[in-house]
C-alpha cells in the first residue's frame, strides 16, 4: 500500500512566500558601507526579490542558468537568495576572498551567466572578468560610483520586473538545483557542491529545530559568516522560514562594529568563525563600559575547531553561551550541533565547556560513522579515532562536472569527509584533525587540533598551530607555531610543562617557532600548507633529504579546502 498524502514539492519557493505572507513587518537590518543601517522587511524583501526574478527572466536568464553572487552580508543579497532560486535560476555565490585567478576558474567551470555585484566589489570583478562566460553584469549600487559601460543597476532590473504584472515563480520540480557554492581550495582545483530545493529546505527545517539552532520568530539573527561561504551556514533561509529578524553586517567584520549591532539590534544569535569571535573576546575585555549582551541567546561558531578556553571565557566574563556546529560546504554545511544533554544541567560549567568543546550530535536525517586507519568502523566510545564518513538528504553525491572524485565517496555510497573524529558514547562527536593534517608518529595517530586548543588556553598565547614535520627517528613529529599575546613571554619548555597537565609525553611538540602571525586561508582557517612549506624540515639533520618513509603522509586526493 503506499501513502495518500499530496506529492507537494520542497521548494524555497514555500519558505520565500511565508516570510513575505506571514511576518511581513518583520524587520531586515543591514549595514551600509558608509556605516549607517538600512532597514527593511521580509514584506518589501519578499516583493522586491519577486520583482528580481521577473527582471532576470526579462534578461532572457532561463531555468538553471547560473547567475553568481559577488556580495556582502545585506539586504540586496537576500533578494538576490531569494529571487534565483525560486525563479528556476541557480544561485553560485562567489567568495570575494579568492585570488581572481580562482574566481576566473570557478565562473567559468561553474558556466556563470550573469553577475550580481556590489559596486565597492567591482575592481575585484573587473581583475577576474576576462575570459568567463558572465554577459549580464547587475550592480547593487551603494554609493555614487558611475555604472560601469554595459552594466545594469540593480535597482533598474527589479522595476523592470515591477513592470511585468501577473509575473510569478515558476512551478519547480523539488529536486531541481537551486544554489551552488565551490569549496575553497587551498591543494587542487576548487569543487563545485549543487544544492537543490529539496534539500535547502530539509536542511532550514533540519537546522531549526530545538535539537539544533532553536529559531523562532523570537529570534533576531546575525550571520557574521559571509554568505559566499556555505551559503551563510544557511541563516538566510533560516530566519526566513522561521520569521526571525535578520540583522546584516555589511562589509563591517571589525569587533567593534559587530559588538555594536548585537547590542544595539538585540541580537538574539550571532554566528561566525572563531576567529572572529576570538577577536570580539579581546576588544571586549578592553573596554572600561561593558555593552548590553542580554538579549544574546546563544554565540554559534563553527568552521574550525573551537578551543574549550573561549568558552570559558565568553561564559565567565559575559555570561554568554557558545553554540559549536560543524559541518562542510558538501553538507550544506550544518551536520552537527552543540547542545549539552540535560544530565548536563546542573553539572559543573566547566564540565559543560568541555562538551561545547566537541561538536554535539548529528542533525536529524544526518548519519555518522568513523573508520580506522585499517578500514573498520571505529566504535562510539569516544577513544578510538577514524575518517568520518557521513549521508543524509543534505550531503552531496557528488561534485559538479568533476568526474574524478568518486574517491570521495565509499562503495555503499557515504561521503568521506577527510575529517578525522572520535565517536562518544553519549552521542557526541568530536572533530580531532583532518586527514592530511593529523600527525602520525610511529604509527600512531597525535591530534593536532587538541594541542592547537590546549595551546590556546595558555595565558601568553594568543594562537596557536600545530604541523607534523619530517623527522628521521619517528617519520613525524609535532611541531608548534605559535603566536604569543603582546606584552608575553613564554618557552617551549613552558608550553610543554603546560601540555604535559593534559596530554602524554609522546605527544608533546619537539619544537616551537614563535612568530607574528599565522598564515589564514580564506575562511580565516590557519593555513597549515604554508606552515608545513616553511617548517617542513625543520626537525630533520641539517643537510640531509627526509627519506621517503620520513615524509609526511600525503593529503587524500579531493581534498580542496
Ligand atoms: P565551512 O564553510 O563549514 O568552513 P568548508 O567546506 O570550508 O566549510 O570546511 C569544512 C571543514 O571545516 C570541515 O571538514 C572541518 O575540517 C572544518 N570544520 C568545520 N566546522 C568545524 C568545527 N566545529 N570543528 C572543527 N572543524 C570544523
Amino acid at each position: 500500500m503506499r501513502g495518500m498524502m499530496m506529492d507537494f514539492p520542497l521548494t524555497l519557493t514555500a519558505i520565500v512566500r511565508r516570510a513575505e505572507q506571514l511576518y511581513p513587518a518583520v524587520e531586515i537590518v543591514s549595514r551600509k558601507p558608509d556605516k549607517t543601517l538600512h532597514r527593511t522587511t521580509y514584506g518589501e524583501v519578499g516583493r522586491r526579490a519577486r520583482h528580481l526574478a521577473a527582471g532576470l527572466d526579462g534578461l532572457g536568464l532561463r531555468r538553471s542558468d547560473r547567475v553568481a553572487t559577488l556580495a556582502w552580508n545585506h539586504a540586496q543579497h537576500l533578494e538576490a537568495y531569494f529571487a534565483v532560486p525560486c525563479g528556476g535560476m541557480v544561485c553560485h555565490t562567489l567568495n570575494l576572498r579568492l585570488h581572481p585567478s580562482d574566481l576566473t576558474y570557478i565562473a567559468t567551470h561553474a558556466g556563470d551567466r550573469a553577475i550580481i555585484v556590489d559596486d565597492t566589489l567591482l575592481p575585484l570583478f573587473e581583475k577576474f572578468r576576462a575570459g568567463t562566460p558572465i554577459e549580464h553584469v547587475i550592480v547593487i549600487r551603494h554609493t555614487n560610483a558611475p555604472l560601469p559601460v554595459g552594466a545594469l543597476d540593480f535597482e533598474q532590473v527589479v522595476a523592470a520586473g515591477a513592470a511585468r504584472t501577473g509575473w510569478d515563480y515558476p512551478d519547480l520540480e523539488e529536486n531541481t538545483a537551486a544554489a551552488m557554492c565551490y569549496t575553497s581550495g587551498t591543494t587542487g582545483k576548487p569543487k563545485g557542491v549543487v544544492y537543490s530545493h529539496r534539500s535547502q529546505c530539509l536542511h532550514t527545517l533540519g537546522a531549526s529545530l530545538h535539537a539544533t539552532l532553536r529559531l523562532s520568530d523570537m529570534d533576531a539573527v546575525l550571520a557574521v559568516v559571509p554568505m559566499f561561504h556555505a551559503n551563510a551556514w544557511g541563516i538566510p533561509y533560516l530566519g526566513a522560514m522561521n520569521g526571525a529578524r535578520q540583522i546584516f553586517p555589511g562589509p563591517h567584520l571589525d569587533s567593534n562594529s559587530l559588538i555594536d549591532l548585537i547590542a544595539g539590534e538585540r541580537v538574539t544569535l550571532a554566528a561566525g568563525v572563531p576567529t572572529i569571535m576570538l577577536g570580539m573576546l579581546a576588544v571586549l575585555d578592553a573596554m572600561p563600559v561593558k555593552p548590553d549582551f542580554s538579549s544574546v541567546r546563544h554565540i554559534l561558531i563553527g568552521g574550525s575547531a573551537v578551543p574549550q578556553s573561549l568558552i570559558k571565557s565568553y561564559r565567565e566574563r559575559y555570561g554568554l553561551t557558545i553554540q559549536q556546529g560543524w559541518g562542510m560546504t558538501e553538507t550544506s554545511p550544518l551536520a552537527s550541533v552543540g547542545n549539552p544533554p540535560s544530565w548536563l544541567t546542573f553539572a559543573r560549567p566547566e564540565d559543560e565547556d568541555a562538551y561545547r568543546a566537541r561538536q554535539g550530535r548529528p542533525v536529524p536525517f544526518v548519519e555518522l560513522r568513523a573508520r580506522n586507519d585499517a578500514g573498520a568502523l571505529a566504535p562510539w566510545d569516544g577513544v578510538a579515532m577514524g575518517e568520518l564518513e557521513i549521508r543524509g538528504p543534505w550531503v552531496t553525491s557528488g561534485y559538479y562536472d568533476s568526474p574524478d572524485s568518486a574517491e570521495r565517496f565509499t562503495p555503499d555510497g557515504w561521503f568521506r569527509t577527510g575529517d578525522i573524529a572520535s565517536l562518544h558514547p553519549d552521542g557526541s562527536i568530536e572533530i580531532r584533525d583532518r586527514t592530511k593534517d593529523v600527525i602520525k608518529s610511529g604509527g600512531e595517530w597525535i591530534s593536532s587540533v587538541a594541542l592547537e586548543n590546549a595551546l590556546m588556553g595558555h595565558p601568553s598565547v594568543a594562537e596557536a598551530a600545530v604541523i607534523g614535520v619530517a623527522e628521521p627517528k619517528w617519520a613525524e613529529r609535532p611541531l608548534a607555531v605559535v603566536v604569543l599575546k603582546a606584552g608575553k613571554t613564554a618557552t617551549h619548555e613552558e608550553l610543554i610543562e603546560f601540555l604535559l597537565q593534559t596530554f602524554p609525553k609522546w605527544w608533546m611538540p619537539d619544537a616551537t617557532e614563535f612568530v607574528d602571525a599565522i598564515p589564514r586561508t580564506s575562511a580565516g582557517k590557519f593555513l597549515k600548507t604554508a606552515l608545513r612549506e616553511t617548517y617542513g624540515d625543520r626537525l630533520m639533520p641539517a643537510g640531509a633529504a627526509p627519506t621517503a618513509a620520513a615524509l609526511p603522509a600525503a593529503a587524500p586526493a579531493g581534498r580542496t579546502s
